[in-house]
This record gives structure tokens, sequence and C-alpha cells, in this order.
């Protein structure tokens, strides 16, 4: 399966060149995985999959919905045209799942599992965690595409009167979730604490002990 990043920037100002574009992959050529800049759509994409409707993913969200290519738009909610994803399906050729995540109060948002022949990798949005009850669908993942926001401990997580909670989780945390369903995890969508030494934050990356990767624009791998 061929992963083409072309954006790795979270929703910070742009100030790096290899890091300047909000976030979007785009899987085999075809699917289309958020799409924080426009541009990105210049690729033809055969279906768009959001993980949550904010702006550093879904650009039209602060412009016009007719920005938006005709071909199948898919998201964690109904919104003008747009899909809601709530179930698997088969999209030009890829197996996608959706896996509800904890992020925003405002916005739902969630995962995807995109599977092929037999690999299969998730690509998640912003995110704080994922529920007990979907981490059996977790399992066998050849590579986790996650959040970068944050590194340190506990990431930037608030929580509402009600006990809701919402943000980002750290990196640490994120590691110790997703290390029992892959050997792989590459961070993207990298918030300010990346851009402070980009060396050196890679390298704090490389630092725990399985295989880390950190995104950049135009990044093409295979799994
Ligand atoms: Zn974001
Ligand atoms: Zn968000």
């Amino acid at each position: 399966m061929k992963i083409h990043f072309l954006g790795t920037r979270g929703n910070v100002e742009p100030s790096a060149p290899y890091h300047s574009k909000h976030s979007g992959i785009l899987i085999e050529e075809k699917v289309l995985f958020d799409v924080g800049e426009k541009e990105f759509l210049d690729h033809n994409p055969e279906a768009v999959c959001i993980t949550h409707l904010h702006p550093d993913h879904a650009f039209f969200v602060k412009n016009h919905k007719e920005d938006l290519p005709d071909v199948p738009v898919y998201a964690p909610e109904n919104n003008n045209g747009i899909i809601r994803l709530s179930a698997t399906r088969e999209i030009s050729g890829l197996t996608v799942t959706p896996v509800p995540t904890f992020h925003s109060k405002h916005v739902q948002s969630q995962a995807y599992i995109i599977e092929k022949g037999k690999k299969k990798i998730l690509y998640t949005g912003d995110m704080i965690w994922i529920k007990k009850t979907h981490h059996h669908k977790l399992k066998h993942l050849d590579l986790v595409i996650t959040d970068g926001s944050y590194f340190r401990k506990g990431g930037m997580i608030r929580r509402d009167k009600q006990g809701n909670i919402y943000g980002h989780q750290g990196i640490p945390q994120l590691v110790n979730l997703f290390r029992k369903f892959t050997p792989h995890i590459i961070f993207t969508h990298f918030g300010s604490w990346f851009y402070k030494d980009i060396q050196e934050s890679r390298k704090k990356l490389n630092s725990f002990d399985m295989k880390i990767s950190a995104a950049y624009d135009g990044m093409q791998t295979e799994v």
C-alpha cells in the first residue's frame, strides 16, 4: 500500500519548509485522508475521508463548500452533502473502517483503518484516546499514522463540566496505546514543540524503544 504525505503541519503557523502544509495523506494515489489544503485536490482523488471537521483537516470548513470536488466525501458526521461514514466501506479498492476517537467538544472525530490485500494501517487525526471497546479492531496493524501535536506527557487535555475530555494526547501515551497493535508509528500533524529544533525533535522521536518516524510534506512510503 502506497502512502503519500501531502501535509504534516498541525494547527500552528508555518515555520519550516518541509512541514508547511496542513494534514493530508494520499493512499494508493487514489483516496485522500484529510484535506487540510485545497491544493491536495489537484491529485484528483477518487474519494476523500476526513477525520474531523476542523479547518486544518478540512480546509473548506472556513471557506465554501463549492470548493469540494464532485467525488464522495466522508466524515464522522453529515454536513452539507458530506456523507457520514459509520461502518466499513469499500472505497476505490480500499477497505475503510471508521474508529471513533476522543478529540473535540464541538465536532465528531474518527480514525480510519485502511486495508488492502494483507496490509492494514490506521490513520488518525487529532486525538486523545480510542475507547477500549474498539481496540480489538486495531490488531495486526502494519503501521499507525497519528497526532504529533504535543510531545509532553499528558498532551493538552481539557475537561468540561460534564466530564467530557477534549484536546490532544501526548506522544508518550500515544506510543503506549499503539505499540500493542503495531511495530511502526509515524507521527504527523506537528505542533510547536517540533519546530523549535527539528533535528532534536526527530532524535526525541527516535529515542523510544520501537520504530518511530516523523513524516514530512511530500514523504512517500509503502507498507
Ligand atoms: Zn488538527
Ligand atoms: Zn482538531
